[in-house]
């Protein structure tokens, strides 16, 4: 019996907000060892119940176990509340949102400190930990070795992925995911604005907007390989000429119906820009060619 519950990896859990409650849970339903602090205490003794071994300070918890994770507000969080611990010989699994410098910042600073780093970007929310079919993932960079050596353990709350050992990617790629999720957002919220005024159910566009953008999503696999290949102009399906001529519908459309286009012309602009470079037999991959100082 007790064979089983040791070979459950003991985790430190500093930070029990919405997500590191989550992450908490998934891994105490999993019959692994879980030490826990948070700053308001009550966050924490509300774990006790269901298993949790509560710290008084967080240099308890981090003397408590090896591996370290933490899920804090923000970067600035995280230098305060490891500051008075000592993190000799400890693996710290920062799963905080920061940027990718924070990041690159932060496994120095573990490493000064005799620590491991691994940095995590959570592609989730919180109802989607420990729960497989959400589709779920953390974004890993930093120590391979960390990440082999706990993968088991880093999979229980969510799917993990692991992007290289430049401790600045998982953020890196969590931002690119998000801002492009946003760009999605932009042009949603364009179409729903178009039909705002019209006897048009906005649940019936929504399907069909949700397809559309589904069936789009491949293009950014074309988008690569140009990028790769350097050819702008290979495999175009719609080429840049073609596509600048027809954002005179778009904006005359918004226009009358009292849309505003703000959300598409920084984009139309750039495509316009990018044409008169000579490049209208190009992709739209040109566009990134303007944005990139
Ligand atoms: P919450 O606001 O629910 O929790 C924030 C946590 O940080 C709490 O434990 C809070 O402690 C603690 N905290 C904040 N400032 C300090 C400080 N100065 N010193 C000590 N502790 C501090 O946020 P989430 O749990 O939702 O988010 C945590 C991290 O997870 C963030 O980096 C977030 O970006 C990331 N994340 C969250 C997602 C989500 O959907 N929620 C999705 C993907 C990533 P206290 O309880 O005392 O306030």
């Amino acid at each position: 019996m007790t064979h089983n519950l040791a070979e459950k990896t003991p985790v430190t859990m500093l930070g029990l907000g919405a997500m590191g409650t989550a992450l908490t849970r998934s891994w105490l339903a999993a019959g692994h060892p879980l030490t826990v602090w948070n700053r308001t205490p009550a966050r924490a003794a509300a774990l006790a119940p269901e298993g949790a071994q509560i710290a008084d300070t967080a240099a308890e918890a981090v003397a408590a176990n090896r591996l370290i994770v933490l899920c804090l507000m923000d970067d600035t969080s995280v230098g305060e509340v490891l500051d008075d611990t000592d993190l000799a010989d400890r693996d710290l699994v920062n799963l905080t949102t920061s940027t990718p410098a924070e990041a690159r910042a932060r496994a120095e600073w573990a490493r000064a400190r005799g620590a491991r780093y691994l940095d995590g970007g959570i592609m989730a929310v919180p109802p989607m930990i420990g729960v497989p079919e959400s589709g779920g993932y953390v974004l890993y960079s930093g120590s391979r070795d960390l990440f082999e050596r706990y993968q088991e353990t880093l999979s229980i709350p969510a799917g993990t992925t692991y992007v290289g050992e430049d401790a600045g990617f998982a953020s890196l790629h969590d931002v690119a995911l998000l801002s492009a999720m946003y760009g999605m957002f932009a042009g949603a919220a364009h179409a729903f604005a178009l039909i705002r005024r019209e006897d048009i159910d906005p649940a019936a566009l929504a399907p069909m907007l949700a397809d559309w953008l589904v069936a789009m999503a491949p293009a950014v696999h074309r988008t690569a390989e140009q990028l790769r290949s350097g050819d702008y102009t290979k495999d175009v399906v719609s080429n840049l000429a073609m596509q600048v001529a027809g954002t005179r519908t778009f904006l005359s459309t918004a226009e009358q119906q009292g849309v505003s286009p703000e959300l598409l012309s920084p984009y139309f602009e750039l495509m316009r820009r990018r044409l008169a470079e000579g490049s209208g037999e190009e992709d739209l991959t040109g566009v990134i060619e303007l944005l990139v100082n």
